[in-house]
């Protein structure tokens, strides 16, 4: 048994997450639901990511103060996890008490270890609103790629990291005017201290993808730059160093902490308060983080760094999962232009187990996705509905009108039958070595192919007429099915918890189960079963 801390990268709370987005929370549900049903000692923890600019930008336009936006959509997001079945051990929020200590006392260490010194710097300047303009309160052209709205803290198109005065043709995000620059004292932690570390750990961790890794030697290869821990926002995490009064701690040096504060909070609510420190102090706990590509740099180097800078036993990112984009219908999500569907209108458009499958379906590991509605149908309609739910309902309707509900006593098992138990035994181990490999993807595809196997024994078979003239066979070959269909609610559960739970109460299996368990002949002859209903309708692809 392992101790795994499975982390879904923080939503920013400016909006309820997109598809593109919540694909992070999905993945880290998934997950720890596959290693929960292995047996393993999960937490999974995450949360709102609520302050900095954008949020202030927002508050702003909508005139009230950020506090008031961040709870009502924070709590939006609570229910809508709820409506989709994502159940982590600790979902909080970067305005928590128990983060607010922790960011406090973790950046008191590291000034206390020498990895903070202040310098005076130039920032953009607005005179029109009189207020620094610090990461998003300016936007301007990326000086690497040319892109024309970089923002004063990272550039969208090419994902490197920026600081404001590097922007060409900046602008003031407000009122548009060109920002003057003015002098600031801010606090800096020491980055460039832990290049040598950090580029041990980027390549000894053979767990990383190809895309965090070489991502993450170029930047320590180009060199590290200090970064500045502190902001003149008012909207923030207090800065606790000697003379910052006032200032407040960058968003991103303070998010990526809440993977550990979450996991304290967990502790703190489980009544077993030092219970975060054997998974996070404890070599051997493999810390997984399930985010987008644009956030490698956060999770390779300046966590890890971090850490590090504390002294104290930690352990670093043991699997960063970051996929690739989603883009909808060609386009990037955008809220402005109104390209994409959010979590809360997806719940319109179809039941929140469909958007499970068809997010994991087109989950992006290793290039882009593009989300379709078209695809969108097919993928529910042709798979979800025509494979998965027809072999479960015709399987158990059968079982329901010709053996009165009972799963009927075998005869031999032919050469067919036994190649078909042959494929259930295999199961759990062929798709658990996809699932240690984080393609979740390739995962359910293999759990929807034995629906599929499922559905071409039974077309071959045909008890429909074989019941006139064999019973026995009938029966054996229903004993057969109904058994693929039990491995089909213990294969599925991580993916689509609820439908493994109807298939279970259509099954009328109420014994606990693990993952190895789908690759026995676990239904007996003469178990009586529930009366089938279909699992899934199908849908039309046109926005309504
Ligand atoms: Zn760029
Ligand atoms: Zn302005």
């Amino acid at each position: 048994m392992g101790r795994w801390i499975i982390n879904a990268a923080w939503p920013y709370v400016n909006s309820v997450p997109h598809l593109g987005t919540f694909i992070h929370l999905l993945s880290a549900d998934v997950y720890a639901r596959y290693l929960r049903l292995r047996g393993e000692e999960v937490i999974a923890v995450t949360g709102s990511d609520e302050h900095g600019t954008p949020i202030e930008v927002e508050a702003i336009k909508r005139g009230v103060p950020p506090k008031q936006l961040t709870d009502r959509i924070h709590k939006q997001i609570c229910d809508l996890l709820d409506a989709y079945n994502i159940r982590l051990d600790n979902y909080t929020r970067t305005e928590s008490p128990v983060h607010i200590k922790y960011t406090q006392a973790l950046y008191a260490k590291l000034y206390e270890n020498g990895y903070i010194y202040t310098q005076n710097v130039n920032l953009p300047y607005c005179e029109v609103d009189k207020r620094f303009l610090p990461d998003r309160f300016v936007e301007g052209t990326c000086p690497h790629c040319g892109y024309e709205q970089a923002r004063g803290d990272q550039c969208d198109s090419c994902g490197r990291v920026l600081d404001p005065l590097e922007l060409l043709r900046p602008k003031c995000v407000f009122c548009g005017s060109t920002p003057t620059i003015k002098s600031s004292t801010h606090w800096f932690f020491d980055l460039p201290k832990f290049r040598d570390r950090l580029y041990t750990f980027v390549k000894e961790n053979k767990q990383l993808p190809d895309n965090a890794r070489n991502f993450s030697l170029r930047w320590l290869e180009e060199g590290l730059k200090a970064r500045a821990v502190t902001r003149d926002n008012k909207w923030g995490i207090p800065a606790p160093f000697p003379g910052a009064e006032g200032k407040t701690i960058y968003v991103w040096l303070e998010a990526v902490l809440g993977y550990v504060s979450a996991s304290i909070e967990w502790a703190e609510k489980s009544g077993k308060p030092d219970a975060w420190k054997d998974f996070w102090f404890a070599e051997g706990t493999r810390n997984v983080h399930f985010i987008g590509k644009d956030n490698i740099p956060f999770h390779v180097i300046i966590f890890p760094a971090l850490l590090q800078a504390t002294h104290e036993p930690y352990i670093l990112p043991w699997q960063v999962s970051s996929t690739e984009f989603i883009l909808f219908e060609g386009q990037k999500f955008s809220k402005s232009k109104k390209i994409g569907v959010w979590i809360d209108e997806a719940l319109k458009y179809a039941p929140a187990e469909y958007w499970r499958y068809v997010l994991i379906a087109i989950r992006p590991e290793s290039k882009d996705a593009n989300f379709t509605w078209r695809e969108f149908e097919t993928h529910v309609n042709a798979e979800l509905n025509d494979v998965l739910g027809n072999f479960v309902h015709r399987t158990l309707t059968f079982i329901n009108n010709q053996f009165d509900s009972a799963i009927p006593n075998p005869g031999t098992l032919d050469e067919e039958d036994e190649m078909i138990k042959k494929e259930v035994e295999q199961a759990p181990g062929r798709i658990a070595s996809l699932l240690d490999g984080f393609q979740l993807k390739s995962g359910l595809a293999a759990t929807i192919e034995l629906a599929r196997r499922g559905n071409q024994y039974l077309s071959e078979r045909e008890p429909w007429h074989l019941i006139k003239t064999d019973r026995t066979r009938t029966a054996t070959t229903l004993y057969v099915a109904s058994q693929l269909v039990g491995a089909l609610e213990i294969l599925l559960s991580p993916f689509l918890p609820e439908t493994s739970q109807r298939i279970r109460e259509q099954l009328n299996l109420t014994e606990s189960r693990n993952w190895s368990d789908s690759g026995k002949f676990r239904l007996e002859g003469g178990h009586r079963i529930a009366k089938a209903t279909p699992l899934f309708h199908k849908v039309k692809a046109t926005e309504p």
